[in-house]
């Protein structure tokens, strides 16, 4: 399975998330930060290369 780093926005400690297939992309999902356990949403999407990219953002953004 592919992973990617993403950075949490509360702690900005960096991480690695298990990637979706690709098909299953853009989604949202609903994360918990593995060093300070904050929830987040990480967005995955077609970073445009074939590939699946992911972005984690707070959830009052
Ligand atoms: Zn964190």
């Amino acid at each position: 399975m592919d992973t990617c780093p993403v950075t949490c926005p509360t702690c900005f400690e960096e991480f690695l998330v298990a990637l979706p297939p690709l098909e299953e992309t853009p989604c949202d999902i609903d994360y918990d930060c593995e060093v300070c356990c904050r929830p987040m949403f990480i967005s995955f999407s077609d970073d445009g290369d074939g590939e699946v990219g992911g972005f984690a953002r707070g959830i009052h953004d």
